[in-house]
């Protein structure tokens, strides 16, 4: 199938970059990705999206809150549908993931002295953050390693009673673990200092 035009770049719940390619029979958006897969709006594949319906349906109760994703996708209507887009039209990851954000158009926030970029939201409800090095941060600005040490320290709160940092409840900083992810990019050759 041809394409006219497609959307601008955005970044999916998954992690994954995409860009608009048509609407499905169900009037949802569906996505190009990074390495030219088909995405429905919440930045899953097919093959992914039918083995969750398939678990779901051996379990007989169509019960999707146990995704490790936002989708809620019950049908892959649009996502087998071959379309004919040149790589070079595929959404990419083509700098630092912190300037990435901001090109396209993430909020931004300061803590401390650094600012921040917010990424997404996982299924889980923690908002994931980005520092100019590549680092992962929650809303309030705290990196993997602080969380766990507030939540080592829950009855010791004197240990950061100098420090600026906010005592936040956030509890995990868990990345969506997906193939062409921005953050999969990012570790591996775009910040290589990052510790997701
Ligand atoms: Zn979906
Ligand atoms: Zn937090």
């Amino acid at each position: 199938m041809s394409v006219p035009s497609l959307g601008p770049t955005v970044l999916l719940a998954s992690g994954r970059l995409g860009r608009k390619v048509g609407i499905n029979r169900s009037d949802r958006p569906v996505f190009i990705d990074s390495e030219g897969h088909i995405c429905c709006e919440h930045g899953e594949r097919a093959p992914t999206i039918q083995a969750w319906i398939n678990l779901e349906r051996a379990k007989d109760e169509g019960d999707v809150t146990n995704r490790p994703s936002v989708c809620d996708c019950q049908n892959l209507d649009g996502l087998l549908t071959r379309y004919d887009i040149d790589e070079a039209q595929w959404p990419k990851l083509t700098c630092p993931l912190f300037k990435q954000l901001g090109s396209l158009g993430a909020a931004e926030a300061k803590f401390n002295t650094r600012p921040q970029r917010f990424a997404l939201t996982t299924h889980e409800g923690v908002e994931l953050w980005v520092q100019p090095s590549g680092m992962l941060v929650c809303k309030h600005g705290n990196s993997k390693k602080t969380l766990n040490k507030l939540l080592q320290n829950t009855n010791d709160k004197a240990k950061f009673r100098s420090s600026r940092i906010v005592k936040c409840g956030c509890s995990s900083l868990a990345v969506p673990r997906r193939v062409g992810s921005v953050f999969a990019a990012a570790k591996s050759k775009l910040a290589p200092r990052l510790k997701a």
